[in-house]
Order: structure tokens, then C-alpha cells, then sequence
């Protein structure tokens, strides 16, 4: 349920509307709009109770929320969440690149591609050091040393990173040395990896399990929002259909899908979404127009001696950095800003 007051309502008034829903042994959640503050309730609530608030002074409406996640939805947070971390704004009308390989495989490696994703303007270094690999006989990352070696790219590169956490155990490390945290497809349902995430203290990207709908999508999230993180953000990293010509099919509408159900911010994967290097550009500015908050992409200097088999869905340096300036054309045309290092004096 949520209490809607007006946004001119005393801080008095507010706070006697948070009190009375905790003494009721519920979880109040207070959310400033430009138009109105919601006061979220979490905890089933009494008629009674409901009927109490209704008459409290400042409250406009009182209205049940069937949705069976709360925090996540945009009924009890009517603006964008913005996640701003060391001047990169992401939610917040910056179009955010996040790019790099599938995988950290050397300190040389990283190190050449974290130059190079710089050099195109994205803000945002990508890279698995914990691989989840379909066979176990396939490379399975590079682990903590991988985590260091990424770490230290970005540092000298000015980049903040991201990289995928597949157990709870190592989220500690994984926290320590990325700026963002990524689940994976596979672990979109790992509750007891989401629960852990809920008290990281690090921005998590979220990536949509590969047949999950909307509804579990965003329960997922709810799971970390509820164990204290309200640093979350969605990505869409393309579903399993009956087509086998692109690895997944990217689903285009998710984006404002989302965006409508939630205030979290929406990221495409193009990448995984199709798995094919050629559709990768295409279906970036398509993200793009469709209303992506930020992409993430892989890119590798030598895609085709690559140690994970995504070398085939990574674009060249070259064409990495081509994008990026088409998309600071697009980017604009729907409300967003991009800049790449070339444009900005
Ligand atoms: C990745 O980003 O390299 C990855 C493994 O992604 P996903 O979980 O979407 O397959
Ligand atoms: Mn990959």
C-alpha cells in the first residue's frame, strides 16, 4: 500500500504518517517526487489502519498495491533512481557505456582494451574475473588475480569497473575491488547471492535471467533493494525463444517495460543479446532509441583467439569506437547525453 501527500506537506506531517505505520510493526518507505511524496508501506496493513491514515492530516489517497514487489516498483518511487558513483550518473539522462571483454585474461590484456575503451568514451571498464561457464572443462576466469588486474586498469585508465559475482562468499572481494557488481543470467534467482548483495555497499547490474518474465525480473531486484542496497540496476541481456539464429533474442521492449513498471535504471547487453559481432551495432542504437539508460558491450583487440567463446559477439577496437560516435548523434534525439573525448574540450 502507499500513502500519497502532497508535496507541500510539513516534515511534522510526514513523519507523524512514518511513525504511526511503525508503531503498526510496519516498514515505511519515503519517497520525495517533484509532484507529490509516497510513503510506501511494506507489511500487510489492517483496514483500520489504512482508514487511520486516510484521515491523518497532509495525506491525499491511500491506495493497495497488488504488485508483489514493492521497492522495485514505480508506484512507490515515482522518480528515476539515479546511481551516481565517482561523477558518473547513471539513471540520470547520461547515456552510460560500460565496455570491454568477455573475460580478464592478462594484465597486458586489460590493460590495452581499458585504453582503448577510454579513448571512445565509455565511462565504464567491463570484465569477468569469475566466469560462468556452461561446461566445467571450459576456462573459468582468472579469479582474484583477474579482479587486481582489472582494478588497476581502471585506476590508471580513469574507469570505473564492473564484474560478475557468482557466489555470496565472494562478494567481500569482488566489492573491494570493482565499482559495480554484476549477476548474472544464471543467477538471476540466486537468493542467497542477492540477499548478500543487499548489504555490499556497491551498486549491483542486475542482468535478467534468460526465461525470466518481468514479474520475476523484478522480484529479483526487490531482494536486493529490500536487504538495504537501493543501488540496483536492470539489464536486459536478451531471452531464450524458439529462434537459433542469434544465441538470444534481445528483447527490445523490456526497456520501457521496465522503465514503466520501475524507477531503476534500465541497461541493454547487445552482446549476449544476440551473439553475433554484425548484429551488435544495430542493436545498440536500437537500445538506444528504445530508451536504454546505458549499454554494456564486449570489445576485444583479438576477438578470435579470445579465452571464452563470446569472441564471436565482440566487437574490434575500431568498431567500438565508431559506435560510440554515432551513438553521441543519437543520443540527444531521445533526451539523452553522450559525449565522446574528441567533442569534449
Ligand atoms: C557476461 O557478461 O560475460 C555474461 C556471462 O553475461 P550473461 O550472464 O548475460 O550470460
Ligand atoms: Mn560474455
Amino acid at each position: 500500500m502507499i500513502v500519497i501527500a502532497g508535496v507541500q506537506t510539513p516534515e511534522e506531517h510526514i513523519h507523524a504518517i512514518v511513525e504511526t505505520i511503525e508503531k503498526e510493526g510496519l516498514q515505511a518507505h519515503v519517497s520525495r517526487g517533484s509532484d507529490r511524496t509516497i510513503i510506501g508501506l511494506i507489511g500487510s496493513v489492517e483496514p483500520k489502519l489504512a482508514e487511520h491514515l486516510r484521515q491523518m492530516k497532509g495525506v491525499e489517497n491511500v491506495v493497495k498495491i497488488s504488485k508483489s514487489y514493492k521497492l522495485a516498483s514505480r508506484d512507490f518511487h515515482p522518480e528515476n533512481t539515479v546511481i551516481s558513483i565517482n561523477g558518473v550518473n547513471i539513471g540520470g539522462g547520461e547515456l552510460v557505456i560500460m565496455g570491454g571483454p568477455c573475460a580478464v585474461e592478462s594484465a597486458t590484456q586489460i590493460d590495452e582494451i581499458a585504453a582503448l575503451v577510454k579513448a571512445a568514451g565509455a565511462q565504464v571498464l567491463r570484465g569477468g574475473a569469475f566466469k560462468p561457464r556452461t561446461g566445467p572443462y571450459s576456462f573459468q576466469g582468472t579469479g582474484v588475480e583477474g579482479l587486481i588486474m582489472m582494478a588497476e586498469a581502471g585506476k590508471k585508465h580513469d574507469l570505473l569497473t564492473i564484474t560478475e559475482v557468482m557466489t555470496p562468499e565472494y562478494v567481500d572481494i569482488c566489492a573491494e575491488y570493482a565499482d559495480i557488481l554484476q549477476v548474472g543470467t544464471r543467477n538471476m534467482q540466486n537468493f542467497d547471492l542477492l540477499r548478500k548483495l543487499g548489504t555490499c555497499g556497491k551498486p549491483v547490474l542486475l542482468k535478467r535471467g534468460f526465461s525470466s518474465t518481468y514479474d520475476e525480473f523484478l522480484n529479483a531486484a526487490e531482494y536486493i533493494l529490500a536487504g538495504g542496497n537501493p543501488n540496483v540496476m536492470l539489464c536486459e541481456r536478451g531471452i531464450r525463444t524458439f529462434e537459433t539464429y542469434t544465441r538470444n533474442t534481445l528483447d527490445l521492449s523490456a526497456i520501457p517495460v521496465l522503465q514503466q513498471l520501475s524507477h531503476l535504471p534500465v541497461i541493454s547487453d547487445p552482446s549476449h543479446g544476440t551473439g553475433r559481432r554484425e548484429l551488435v551495432v544495430p542493436m545498440t542504437k536500437a537500445s538506444v532509441a528504445a530508451g536504454a539508460d546505458g549499454l554494456i558491450i564486449e570489445m576485444h583487440t583479438d576477438p578470435d583467439n579470445s579465452m571464452t567463446g563470446d569472441g564471436v559477439q565482440s566487437l574490434f577496437p575500431d568498431q567500438f569506437a565508431d559506435l560510440l560516435k554515432d551513438l553521441e548523434l543519437l543520443a540527444p534525439a531521445v533526451g539523452k547525453t553522450f559525449h565522446t573525448p574528441s567533442t569534449v574540450s
